[in-house]
Parts: structure tokens; sequence; C-alpha cells
């Protein structure tokens, strides 16, 4: 009898399968609930020797893993979301690893390895920066994780050098959208939007006039009268979202970063 539109545990039946050895008897391709597709033996299945493509026994792991006393440290999370982005399709933001062939090495896979290589330069930039500004980086952003390609980066290194749609050339010079904004004077945020969101080239994002807000009203709040255009600089906000706000809220809270 056929299995194929049947479940076991992860496995998915999808198919028929050749054959490895005659004696195998039907074999089947399945796809795992992480997306992996594999030939299984139809027995396998049915006796319970195959549930998944291995990814159950790691989650077991991760969940289990309290032999190192670790298992509930910022440390280890990094560690396990880190092998879930370049395993399993359903990690927040697996799809720019997975898709992209990035890979954790097979040293890393195993926890107490990951620890031994990099736990304490990890406490040392925590120590420097604080834990939410310490993260594991690539150093070449197509590489695998591995010792001599990672190092602990603050966010703002970490949000410099990730995407690669940050690194724009013009004039014949290429770097960063963040050394682009400080060369321009331009704040980052708006550099980005005119180039992420409006799609605009470059030199016209570089080079574009601000735009004149005629009849800007001035606004009073805590004794204090500014532009409103000056407002929102204040509070590092864009103007259509102070503008928005003041619509919407009390002044008290669309007045604030
Ligand atoms: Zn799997």
């Amino acid at each position: 009898m056929s299995l194929v539109g049947r479940k076991f545990n992860r496995w998915t039946v999808t198919g028929f399968a050749p054959r490895r050895r005659i004696k195998d008897g039907p074999t089947y391709w399945c796809e795992c609930e992480c997306g992996k597709v594999k030939s299984v033996i139809g027995n396998s299945l049915t006796k319970g020797y195959s549930g998944s493509c291995g990814c159950y026994r790691i989650d077991r792991v991760i969940e289990t893993c309290t032999t190192h006393g670790m298992a509930k440290t910022r440390f280890f999370r990094i560690w396990a979301l880190m092998l879930g982005r370049c395993k399993y399709p359903n990690t927040p933001g697996a799809k720019n690893y997975i898709g992209r062939g990035i890979q954790v090495y097979e040293r890393w896979k195993t926890f107490e390895n990951f620890r031994d290589d990099m736990l304490e330069s990890y406490q040392k930039h925590c120590k420097e920066f604080g834990a939410r500004q310490t993260s594991i980086e690539r150093i070449n952003n197509n590489g695998n994780y591995c010792k001599e390609n990672c190092k602990w980066a603050t966010r703002a290194e970490q949000a410099r050098n990730t995407r690669q749609n940050n690194i724009i050339t013009f004039n014949g010079k290429t770097q960063t959208i963040t050394d682009w904004a400080k060369e321009s004077g331009i704040n980052l945020r708006t550099l980005s939007t005119r180039i992420v969101r409006n799609k605009n080239p470059l030199h016209i994002a570089l080079t574009k006039k601000r735009l004149l807000r005629k009849n800007e009203p001035p606004i009073t709040y805590k004794g204090k009268t500014l532009l409103k255009s000056h407002w929102a600089k204040k509070f590092n906000i864009s103007y259509q979202l102070l503008d928005w706000r003041l619509k919407h809220w009390p002044i008290e809270r669309a007045m604030q970063p």
C-alpha cells in the first residue's frame, strides 16, 4: 500500500523515489517540516525509525540543553538563533541566510564548541558595550558562521555592514550609506528613505534640496516655540510622522522621539 500523502512525524510523503538497494523495499520522497527533501525507505517511516531529516534531534538538543547550564542565557539564544537562521526556514530572518547558502560550520553545530570559541570575547564585548549591543557578525557578509569569520559587533556596526544594499557606489567611491550620510550631512534616515523607499538614484538623493514647507506653523510645547520641522528634527522623527501624530494624538504623546 502506498504511503504517498501520509504524514510520519515531521515527514510528509510526496511520492515514490528510486530504491537505493533492491532489498530496501518501496522508497519515498519525503518533505520534512523544515523544508528538506530526502528519499526515505517506507519501512523506516512505518516502523518509526525516521521521523524527520534530523532537525527534530537538533530541536530537542536546543530545548533540553541544560547540561552546560546556559540554556537560558542570551549567549545560548544567540547560538540557537544562528543555527536556526541557517537551517529552518521558519526562523526569523532565515530567508537571508538559507536563500544565500550561509551555513554554520560543523564545529559550531555543537553548542559547547561555540561556547569555547566565543564566550570569552562575548563577555568582553558585553562588558564594554552592554549585552544588547553585542551581536554576532560575520566579517565577510557572504561567508559562513565559523570562528575565523565571526566577531561581536554593536548594532550600529551590524546595521552598517549586514545589508548589501547599504553599500553604494557613487562617483567612483564605494561606501556604506551611513558614511554617505555623514559625508553629505544629510540625516541618515532621510537619505535611506530617498534611496530605499523613493528609489532615488544616489546622485539625486545626495543633492536633493530639502523640501521647503510653506506656512509651517510654529508649535509651542512646554514653554518652547519651534517650527514643526525643528521639533521633528529634535525628536529625530520625520516631519510627516510628527504631522500625523499631531493630527491624531494628544500633544504630549506626539511630541517625543
Ligand atoms: Zn527537518
